[in-house]
Formats: C-alpha cells, structure tokens, sequence
C-alpha cells in the first residue's frame, strides 16, 4: 500500500480540487458567452443585432443540425459586416466566437450555423442596390445576400439573363458562389463560379477587398467554391447575356443506362444543341407518364397511354430550347433535328412550352405544392456526387442496380458537364477527368417514420453509396461536401489541400468564418 499515492486524504484533496476548477472554468464560459452580447452592442453598426428569437439561424433546408447562435447580425451595409468580423477578430485566439454568413439557409448539414456565435444574415444587405452596365459585355453588381430570382426579374427588365443557373432560385449569390451552381446550362457556361467578373469580400480580418482574376486573384480564386472559408461576399459582379422570352422543354425516357449517357454526351459535346440538359432516374414509378400529363404533352398520346413504368428502373433526359415568338419555325426544326439524333424509347416523347421565368423558377412551383401538404420542411438528407466519367457505368450498376433497387425518396438527378468550362484555379473540388457527372441524391425523409422512408434508413443509405465509390475507388468528389474530421477534408481536396489551408492562413488565420463546414476549428490552425 506504501506505493499507492491516492489516499484518501489525497482523493478528498483532488477532489475538491476539480470541483473548484470546474467551476471556475464554467464562470469563465458563462462570463465569456454573457460578455459577447454585450460586446457586440459597442459596435456602432447602421443595422442591429438580435439576441433573442434567433431560432431561425438554427435552422436549414436539411432539418437535422440546429446549433443556436449567440447573436443574429440584421446589416444594413457592408460596414456593418467588417465591423462585425473585425471586433470578433480583435478578441483574439482565446475567445471562441466565431461568425457564420447565412444565405436563405438552404444549407443541408448546418453549413451557415455558428454553435455559441454570431450569424450575419445576408438577406438583409441590400447594397449595393442592383446596378446595370448594358454593352457589349453586360453584367449586373448585385448584393452578397441577393436572391437569384430577384437578379432574374431584374434582369429580364432590360432584356438580359445570368447564364448559369441553380435548378431552385430561392438561394443567395453568397451562398450558391460558396459551392458551385450547378444546373443544366453548365455543360456550356460552367458553373454560376465561372460567371462572375468581380467579388467584395470581408476577409476573417475585417478589411473589405475588391477581387478579381486580375486584382487580388488568390482571394478572388478561393473564394469561388470557397465553402464560405476566406471572406464574406458582399457583392459580386455577375455576367449576363441576351433573354429569351419562352422555352420548349422536353422529356424523353430511356431503359437502358448506356443509351441515355450516350445521349447525354453527345448532346453536351455538341456546337448546336439545347440550352440546358439534365436527366433523372426513376425507379419503381406508377403512373409516370400519365404523371406528366398535368404539365406536358405526349407526342403520341395513344403510345403513351400502353407505356407501364411500374417496377422498373428509367432513365429520363431532360433538354430546353429557349426561343423567341418570332422564331417558332426555325426553333421547331431545330428540335426535330437534335431529337432525330437520339435513341430514346419513342412513345414517351413529352413537350411543354413555358415562359423563360417559368422554365427557371420551376422547382419553387413544386415548393408551393409541397408546402401546401406540410411536405418542404421534412429532414432532406441530400447527398450530392461528382463522377469521372469512365466510372458513372460502374457506379450505375451498383447504385440503381442494387443499393436503390426498389426504390427512391426523392428525385435522383444524373447529368453530365464539361470540365472545361471550369476555372481549375478556384477553390471546387472535381474529379480527374475532362466531362464528369453530378448525381443528385434528393432525398426527403418522412419525420415521424422509422421504415425506408425515414431518416436513419435514408442516412444509411447514402453511407453505403459513399462506402462503395471509396472501396470500388471511383475517383468520386462529393459536391456540397460534409465531412466529420479535417482527414477527411485533406483527403477530400487531395493536392488542393495545401493551397486550400494556405488561403485560410492568408484569409481567414483564427478561423473565424463559417464554422458549420466543420473544416478548421477556431484557435488549432496548424500550419
Ligand atoms: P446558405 O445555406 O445560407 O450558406 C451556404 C454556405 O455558404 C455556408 O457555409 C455559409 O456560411 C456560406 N455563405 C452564405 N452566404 C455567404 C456569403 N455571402 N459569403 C460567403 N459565404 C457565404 N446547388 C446547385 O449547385 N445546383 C442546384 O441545382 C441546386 N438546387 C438546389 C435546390 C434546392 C431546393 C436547395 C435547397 C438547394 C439547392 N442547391 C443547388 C444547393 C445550394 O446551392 C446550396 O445549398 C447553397 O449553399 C444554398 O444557398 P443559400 O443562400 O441558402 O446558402
């Protein structure tokens, strides 16, 4: 017993010990977290901070992380921004606040949360007010914060557009800049990254910095596909080109998986093609032709009355020609020409024509409805993939072959897009090879079901696909990444990784923004 230092004396002692640090620990937080609110009332911003009914910073499109802030900044100009990040900047290391821009939280995995910190929501910036340069090479100026529907209405007032798009427009330019914005116009424009001429940003310093690929290119580069991890976007100089007034959109169905891909790339590779491309899978679907009754027209009605989608697996190619009244001739051929080229099962030929507006704002559509039943704000455990090309029929035959045999939650988007027409020097990460394909997992889970249509199941799912690219070695990047640890992102960005910490260093060195990526924690940047 002589060996044995824990007497009990001593245990009493250590004890007695711990409990008096803990709870000087446990003043220190509580002295800390009060402090902050008051802190933050200092700053003499044109806008305000709320510190009460904050929940709605808790919340996401995906309805499965809620992190409550301690403050919601409301700003009213980019000032108050810098401000903002500047005071939290002069706190130094040792205090754990941290700043998170929020978008329209159309995040899935907390992305735009800040647990215990400050949320700047975006949408309250409305400057600069949208301004127009209409020339040979027109652009708008918008808000960080800005709604792309918004930038739509606005443009089509003098007759321009944005060239790429997201497919739902109810989102910020801050927010979709962060990622990527991907659509089915991004075969021939790239990305929404790929369109932008200029960025404002608040760096994780507080200074605001104009950039661009010719001034302060390394932040400008970063920042695109930045995952929010260099800056806050307060404006950004968006290109545009001329608007068409209506669009034929058109669906046709496949059942065989290397007829439709063909398709896909012959369309995407082609000088005269449609101005968007896309393609879905449907699984198990009743009724699906009769489905798109309510919004399309069957070429052949009778054909396509004997169609049975019923326990099977299609694949459906989604295309839109936009056109103006005048040139309804010419368009119509033009389609007849392109559709003459492709092998799709004839019968399930279906056509629509809409207005430009309708076509680009038809995800918000389907959001009423799903309103209406209670049925948009249900936990969507998204999971987003980008896919080398030479590996999308490998990855087919398992996923829609096996893993999703039966049956999806939602739609499953597959479409292919041209690498080239991606800016390799921003912060996106793809895979090796020049055409790759972006699926879409779009899964909504029911909230009170423990079966296969709820989340534990759905999450278990989308495990199982991201086991197989990784055993199966596919050469997969996720879009939209969420990973658990920074080994995971290392493995993530690959050789990117160094030039990706470097910019956080150079940008962002207390690691101060957007801490719902879950990349670098405050205070451990290693480096
Ligand atoms: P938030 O969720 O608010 O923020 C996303 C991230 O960006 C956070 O880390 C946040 O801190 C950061 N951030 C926000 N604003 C700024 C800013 N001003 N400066 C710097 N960082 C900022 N994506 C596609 O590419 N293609 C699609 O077709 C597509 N369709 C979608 C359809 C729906 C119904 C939904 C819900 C999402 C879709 N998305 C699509 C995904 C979408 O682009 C991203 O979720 C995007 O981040 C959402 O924008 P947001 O304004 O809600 O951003």
């Amino acid at each position: 017993m002589s060996f044995n230092i824990f007497t009990h004396t001593n245990l009493l002692f250590i004890r007695s010990f711990m409990i008096m640090l803990l709870s000087f620990i446990a003043i220190q937080l509580n002295l800390c977290f009060s402090n902050i609110p008051s802190s933050l009332t200092t700053l003499n911003v044109n806008g305000h901070f709320s510190f009460t009914n904050n929940e709605f910073a808790a919340k996401d499109y995906g309805n499965q992380y809620q992190f409550l802030p301690l403050a919601v900044l409301h700003p009213k100009s980019v000032s108050d921004i810098a401000m903002t990040v500047k005071h939290v900047w002069e706190l130094g290391p040792s205090s754990t606040l941290t700043v998170a821009a929020r978008g329209h939280g159309h995040s899935i995995q907390g992305q735009a949360q800040a647990h215990h910190g400050v949320v700047i929501n975006m949408e309250s910036l409305k400057t600069p007010k949208m301004h127009f340069e209409i020339g040979d090479s027109p652009y708008v100026d918008v808000s960080g914060g800005e709604l792309w529907i918004n930038i739509l209405h606005e443009s089509l007032k003098y007759g321009l557009t944005p060239k790429s798009w997201t497919d739902y427009l109810h989102l910020t330019v801050g927010g979709t800049l962060s990622n990527a914005g991907i659509s089915g116009q991004a075969f021939r424009h790239g990305p929404q990254i790929s369109n932008v001429h200029q960025l404002e940003v608040v760096t994780g310093k507080g200074e605001v910095v104009t950039c661009s690929a010719q001034q302060n290119a390394d932040l400008f580069s970063g920042v695109l596909g930045g995952l929010g991890q260099y800056g806050i976007i307060t404006r950004a100089r968006i290109s545009l080109e001329p608007a068409a007034q209506m669009v034929k959109w058109i669906r046709v169905l496949y059942s065989d998986f290397s007829t439709f891909t063909r398709d896909q790339e012959h369309l995407i590779s082609s000088e005269n093609t449609f101005d968007y491309i896309e393609g879905l899978v449907l699984i198990n679907r009743t009724g699906l032709l009769n489905n798109w009754r309510s919004s399309f027209n069957p070429k052949d009605d009778d054909q396509a009355s004997q169609f049975k989608s019923e326990g099977r697996t299609l694949f459906c190619l989604e295309m839109a020609k936009n056109f103006n009244p005048k040139k309804i001739v010419e368009t119509n051929e033009e389609i007849e020409s392109l559709l003459s080229k492709l092998n799709y099962i004839p019968s399930t030929l279906f056509m629509t024509e809409v207005t430009y507006v309708e076509f680009l704002d038809r995800v918000h559509t389907a959001e009423i409805k799903l309103q209406e039943k209670g049925l948009w704000d249900v936990p969507h455990p998204w999971l987003n993939l980008l896919i080398p090309k030479s590996k999308i029929h490998k990855f087919a035959d398992e996923v829609f072959g096996n893993i999703l045999a039966d049956t999806s939650n939602g739609p499953v988007l597959v479409y292919p897009v041209n690498k080239s027409k991606w800016n390799n020097m921003t912060s996106a990460v793809l895979p090796e090879e020049d055409i790759f394909y972006l699926v879409a997992f779009l899964s909504q889970a029911n909230p009170s079901s423990t079966g296969k249509d709820g989340l534990e199941h759905i999450l278990s799912l989308n495990k199982r696909i991201l086991d197989y690219c990784e055993e199966a070695q596919l050469g997969v990047k996720q879009y939209l990444p969420h990973y658990a640890t920074q080994d995971e992102w290392r493995a993530h960005f690959g050789q990117r990784w160094e030039t990706f910490e470097r910019r956080k260093f150079a940008y962002d060195p207390l690691a101060i923004l957007a801490p719902g990526q879950r990349i670098f924690q405050k205070g451990v940047l290693d480096l």
